[in-house]
């Protein structure tokens, strides 16, 4: 900033009265470099109408397109102890959880809610990227069980959908516990024989990956997801080899068995609805047609 954006600038614009236009009207793909139109690409669910990339969607948007009429309802998250290793490292992490909370109105890095797909209960549990990289902590692993607790309470399947750079380093070793933790909790699900569902959206990396997130009965994933453990930079310098094309993309991972589906973000609420109707109610919806013979009739 200097003596001219700082000072003269908004001066002028006092004296003329006229807004600057915002200069996030327009939005480039990532992929592509496509300039979209916001209002165009808030219509498209965030991706891009030229070359189908699809962008990063804010938790909110993305409970809304998935439950029923766009209804659903936050879940009370348990409280934890905050900065549990008084960890410092360019910044105190306390100063971290309050920038993160001020950027995103949100707690911690995930959100839990309930409601209803096809008429059918669901408990669908969201991590927020913006959140610090969407990183799981003690939060998040709280708020994953008591999103499984919930399930097993209403009889619900259970929808995660990753978003997140892996384990929340500033937690040290307890946010590597949260891996062992929250891959005990959607087991009872399955104990129950309640759905568990994993959307698996860009990113999932890290210790998320490396626990709940590959443990669904199916697991869905959006198009051009990044999904893997450690970066392909780290991989290809530890193993002194280059990568093949598409490594750690959702296409790859499908391919080689990894992840079950990759699905349009605007069909994945039908999708979802299908899977959740097929796991749960495997009787067919109507009456089996009689067979009858042509000549008795
Ligand atoms: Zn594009």
């Amino acid at each position: 900033m200097n003596w001219l954006t700082s000072y003269v600038r908004p001066k002028l614009q006092s004296l003329v009265g006229t807004k600057e236009i915002p200069d996030n009207l327009w939005e480039k793909c990532p992929s592509c470099g496509a300039m979209v139109y916001h209002r165009e690409l808030e219509q498209n669910f965030r991706i891009c109408p030229q070359c189908n990339h699809h962008m990063r969607l804010s938790p909110e948007k993305r409970l809304e397109m998935l439950f029923d009429e766009g209804a659903y309802t936050l879940i009370e998250l348990p409280e934890v102890k905050e900065d549990p290793l008084n960890f410092s490292d360019l910044k105190d992490y306390s100063d971290r959880l309050k920038e993160a909370r001020k950027k995103t109105k949100q707690e911690d890095a995930i959100l839990v809610a309930s409601g209803k797909m096809g008429g059918m209960n669901v408990v669908a549990g969201i991590l927020n990227f913006d959140f610090m990289g969407g990183s799981m902590g003690t939060a998040v692993g709280e708020s994953i069980i008591a999103a499984v607790e919930l399930a097993l309470l209403q009889e619900a399947s259970l929808l995660l959908i990753p978003a997140s750079g892996g384990a929340r380093m500033q937690e040290g070793i307890l946010s590597l516990m949260q891996m062992a933790r929250t891959t005990m909790a959607v087991r009872r699900l399955k104990e129950k024989g309640l759905p568990y569902f994993v959307l698996l959206t860009d990113p999932t990396m890290g210790g998320v990956s490396a626990s709940f997130a590959m443990l669904g009965d199916i697991a869905i994933a959006e198009p051009g997801a990044l999904i893997g453990f450690a970066g392909a930079r780290v991989i290809e310098q530890t193993i002194r080899t280059s990568l093949p094309e598409g490594f750690q993309k959702a296409e790859y991972l499908m391919e080689h068995g990894m992840v079950d589906m990759v699905v349009d973000r605007r069909k994945i609420r039908s999708t979802l609805i299908n899977l959740i109707d097929l796991l749960r109610n495997p009787h067919p919806a109507s009456d089996p047609i009689p067979f009858v013979r042509k000549n008795e009739s």
